[in-house]
């Protein structure tokens, strides 16, 4: 077994993993050229690839063309050097862009990250990730949305705020991991769900409250585990008109609000866990996989096949290694963010294009090596365009100049990432101390919040514990965070829909409400376990030291239903 080079854990290479590497190939004239074995590990990998991807911080940033002020997910003045040239989205995607004036030669005196993240530093890029949008000005990772507020990974959604990945959803708060619902508050992992707050893995529900693991249910509060039931209360039957006085007993007060999120967490622990959520699909390892077969280590996957270590990918095929795929992305490897990519390594953030190596927002692009910014290039290495030969020549001698300088088969190197390690996707799926985060090479920021230009500030303890209470003017308050003492802001809309819903005011910050929601799921590794009731094998992302009971999928059925 190797020794992986960053972690020093030692890990395998599968039999699949070496067929894939055969599989896939870039060919320049009558060389074929594979990607070498991986000499870090699995994880070591992914966190490589999602440090390049910020989905929540953002800066006020300039055009470099223009002057204009324009909030972007680029610091104007990084802690750790130069900082990116960027440029509004109309500014990159118009015709006076020509991404081919940065071109230059490949220096073989000197290693190639060096001079590609020289490069990266001087090609304009988009100050956001965004795509149809209306009024979202604080998102990222956004498509065909409208009037949303620090959300990302999200397409076509109105009026959410504070989330991760919504998708056709609507007048959504504080929820993550949310499909096709409306009017939800607090909610994570729900699917086409309807007036719920605090629901937990679930889906088709309406007006439940407090639960977790849900199918199919309305009217019903602190429950779990259940399938097709209306106006239950712990689990138990209750008269409509019990069950609603027992709602009006705790809805919209902040302190009785709370003690219900804390009865539903000790009741999910207390009731069987799932070992997986994998439905619809064969031969599948990870978690929150649907309609897919032979995915192995994956998290977040739909509808895909043949895949290994993949989080995050919609319609997959034969990817190794990948993050953030999207749309019928084949035969990737090591790669971040894509849309309609075939054949393509060592890259970020690519979309309908083909045989690329070592590249960076790249568009409707083919056979390119090293380059940045490009739209409808084929043959250029740096920005540097060539003939079909001069191409098939030179980019084997950079590889093979990449074998001596022992860079060729690694991703980019963490030093030269657009971001900070705790601003990244990575420290979200693996949370680091500063210290361990600059041992390992990554970039670390101290973050301090801009003290808000407010009539007043008050601590979250001190707020009414109800809505009715509250005046407009808080608008104009900044509150301090119950657990951070970070302060916040409430904004208009938002207002809005606190008081149309009765709901009290948040006490604790955007972000550790966004981080409290993301720990509701478990890490993405896998381990040996059996299950708790028939001793079946299973491989669960639960670690054998956590509380809980698992079962296998057969015992947890029979459980539920
Ligand atoms: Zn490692
Ligand atoms: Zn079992």
């Amino acid at each position: 077994m190797p020794t992986c080079k960053k972690c020093q854990e030692a890990f395998f290479v599968s039999q699949e993993e070496q067929a894939f590497l055969g599989k896939i190939a870039f060919t320049f004239g009558a060389t074929v050229i594979h990607p070498p074995e991986p000499v870090y590990c699995p994880t070591c990998r992914m966190l490589l690839r999602t440090c390049n991807r910020n989905e929540r911080f953002f800066y006020k940033n300039a055009s470099k063309k223009s002057g204009k002020e324009l909030i972007s997910l680029y610091a104007k003045e990084p802690p750790w050097g130069v900082p990116f040239a960027i440029y509004e989205q109309k500014e990159w995607e118009s015709d006076a862009f020509d991404p081919l004036e940065y071109g230059r030669d490949f220096d073989f005196s000197r290693p190639f990250f060096d001079q590609f993240s020289e490069l990266l530093k001087t090609v304009p890029r988009m100050a956001l990730c965004t795509i149809g949008n209306e009024n979202c000005t604080y998102t990222t990772g956004t498509g065909y949305c409208r009037n949303c507020y620090l959300i990302n990974s999200s397409e076509y959604c109105e009026d959410c705020y504070y989330g991760k990945l919504l998708q056709s959803s609507k007048d959504c708060v504080d929820c993550s991991y949310t499909y096709n619902s409306e009017l939800c508050y607090e909610c994570f992992s729900i699917h086409k769900c309807y007036h719920c707050t605090a629901l937990l893995f679930s889906q088709n529900c309406q007006d439940c409250l407090y639960s977790s693991n849900l199918n199919a249910c309305k009217h019903c509060s602190l429950c779990t585990n259940l399938h097709q039931k209306e106006y239950y209360f712990l689990n138990e039957p209750l008269e409509k008109m019990e069950y609603e006085k027992k709602i009006a007993e705790f809805w919209g007060s902040a302190q009785k609000m709370r003690e219900m999120r804390e009865k539903l967490m000790s009741l999910r622990e207390q009731q069987p866990q799932r070992y997986a959520n994998i439905v619809n699909s064969q031969h599948c390892t990870g978690d929150f996989i649907e309609n897919s077969k032979n995915c192995l280590d994956c998290y977040d996957v739909n509808e895909s096949e043949d895949c290994r270590y993949v989080q995050v990918g919609v319609q997959v095929k034969d990817n190794f290694d990948c993050s953030n795929m999207y749309i019928k992305p084949e035969l990737c490897y090591e790669t971040l963010g894509t849309i309609e990519v075939f054949n393509t390594a060592y890259s970020i953030f690519i979309f309908h294009s083909q045989n690329l190596l070592y590249c960076d927002y790249c568009y409707h692009s083919s056979d390119c090596f090293g380059c940045s910014g490009l739209t409808r290039k084929k043959y250029c290495i740096f920005n540097k365009q060539y003939t079909k030969g001069e191409y098939e020549e030179l980019v084997p001698k950079i590889i093979e100049h990449m074998q001596k300088t022992g860079e060729w088969g690694l991703f980019f190197p963490p030093r030269y990432a657009p971001f900070a390690y705790n601003e990244s996707l990575a420290s979200e799926y693996v949370p680091l101390s500063k210290d361990e985060v600059l041992q390992r090479g990554f970039l670390w920021r101290d973050r301090k919040d801009e003290i808000p230009n407010v009539e007043k500030v008050i601590p979250g303890k001190r707020l009414p514990d109800r809505i009715a209470n509250v005046p407009d003017d808080v608008l104009n308050w900044a509150i301090e965070c119950e657990e951070t003492g970070r302060p916040f802001q409430i904004i208009k809309p938002e207002l809005r829909f606190y008081r149309s819903q009765n709901l009290p005011l948040p006490r604790l910050h955007p972000d550790v409400r966004y981080d409290r929601r993301l720990a509701l799921r478990n890490p993405r590794t896998l381990y040996a376990r059996t299950c708790a009731k028939c001793e079946k094998e299973i491989q669960t992302a639960f670690s054998p030291g956590r509380s809980e009971t698992i079962y296998c999928e057969e015992c947890y059925l029979k459980e539920v239903y």
